[in-house]
């Protein structure tokens, strides 16, 4: 990578401005339901700590519609942090102005300073519309560190803007380079053969980064509820399925570019369809060569799918997989996704899930540990892959 890392920067004595992912999922008692996100930013804040740094924290949380908004403060992550570091954790009231500014001088190294969400000011996503708020923020620290790899795909003021205020000082914590590292080594230096699977429910979202990926991979599995535009696009009945009609024409010009640079194409070659979209839905196994039925949707890839694109999997020496392969929110339709995610952590090679939904697939079933990187930025990742490289990175030192 080569942009400035955290152990770049000389820390002792350095008030640093770190800019992490504490997005976290709030129960209505304000309970933290999952603290993976700041458990994930120990490393680098401790690495701060332990190099004679103090360490200011700044994040968005949820989306505050009108200011501030106390069910979405930043308090009860203060607290989490507070605990998972066994040392204090100062909350402060706001993200910029007098009282924030006293609370950071007064810092000494060791300590540790929370800042209140970032999005209680719409200028945090509207750089344009205050470009003093990103100033006010950098006048907290002396040093700048990103570690929120899942908000850099976006040109925010903690983001890609601040960092212009810390010319050779605004570094890549530890989560952003591995993410980095991960991800541009997948686009640049992938050993072959690289399948990809891309699910999830829309084509549109997921064209780029399948359009990217067409001169790197060997071979393709789309699941999910995209597979019913591709479906669709071949005069295949799909009755019910989600479709964007206005997709075909894109998704024929992906499948004629598939077989004219000879990549392998797997679509499902059996599905799981269902009389309703709901969890106890009457459900059948059809042939997709036979078409879906007209009342009937399709929900999962079948059996016959699972085993030809699980058994297709052990060829690969990467494999990149973003979006589940069926409704995997429902149970009876979430086998062909648990399959996928079983199938690649039992692979010999690099493996790779990016993407918020594959990614509760793999923790649901405690399988993380055995994947080589499970991406913390959905959006960021495939942005990432499509582009090969974010705002929230580039605007980092060289
Ligand atoms: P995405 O965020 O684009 O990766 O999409 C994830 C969503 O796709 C999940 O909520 C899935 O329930 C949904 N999905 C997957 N397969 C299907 C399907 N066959 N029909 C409708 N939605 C689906």
């Amino acid at each position: 990578m080569a942009k400035l890392k955290l152990q770049d920067l000389d820390l002792k004595g350095k008030k640093v401005l770190m800019r992490v992912d504490f997005n976290v999922p709030l129960q209505k008692d304000g309970t933290i339901s999952d603290d993976t996100r700041i458990r994930e930013s120990l490393p680098s804040i401790q690495y701060i700590l332990e190099h004679g740094g103090a360490v200011i924290l700044m994040s968005h949380l949820g989306r505050p519609k009108a200011g501030r908004d106390p069910a979405l403060s930043l308090a009860p992550c203060a607290k989490a942090l507070a605990d998972l570091l066994h040392k204090p954790v100062q909350m402060a009231p706001d993200c910029i102005g007098p009282e924030v500014q006293r609370l950071a001088g007064a810092l000494q190294p060791g300590q540790v300073l929370l800042l209140e969400n970032l999005r209680f000011h719409p200028a945090e996503e509207k750089p344009e519309s205050d470009a003093s708020f990103a100033q006010k923020l950098a006048q907290l620290g002396n040093v700048y560190v990103n570690d929120a790899f899942g908000t850099a795909h976006r040109t925010h003021s903690s983001t890609a803007v601040i960092a212009k205020y810390f010319p050779d000082r605004a570094a890549a914590g530890f989560l952003m380079q591995k993410e980095i590292d991960f991800l541009i080594n997948l686009v640049e230096h992938p050993k072959h053969p690289f399948h990809a699977i891309i699910g999830g429910a829309k084509v549109s979202t997921k064209i780029g980064v399948l359009q990217s990926l067409l001169s790197k991979v060997d071979a393709f599995y789309i699941g999910g509820g995209m597979a019913y535009t591709f479906f669709k696009a071949q005069g295949i009945a799909i009755g019910k399925s989600i479709c964007e009609d206005e997709q075909i024409p894109v998704a024929q010009k992906f499948l004629k570019s598939c077989r004219e640079m000879g990549k392998e194409l797997h679509l499902p070659a059996d599905i799981i369809v269902a009389d309703a979209y709901k969890p106890d839905a009457q459900q059948k196994t059809i042939e997709i060569s036979q078409g879906i039925p007209t009342e009937w949707e399709g929900m999962d890839i079948g059996p016959q799918t699972i085993s030809e694109w699980t058994q297709s999997l052990k060829r690969a020496q990467t494999v990149f997989w973003n979006g589940p392969v069926g409704v995997f929110e429902f149970p009876r339709f979430a086998k062909g996704t648990q399959s996928i995610a079983e199938a690649l952590a039992s692979l010999h090679a690099i493996t790779v899930v990016g993407g918020g939904d594959s990614v509760a697939a793999v923790n649901q079933l405690h399988l993380a540990p055995k994947f080589s990187h499970v991406s913390t930025g959905g959006g960021a990742s495939l942005e990432l892959l499509e582009y090969g490289h974010l705002p929230g990175i580039d605007a980092l030192s060289d």
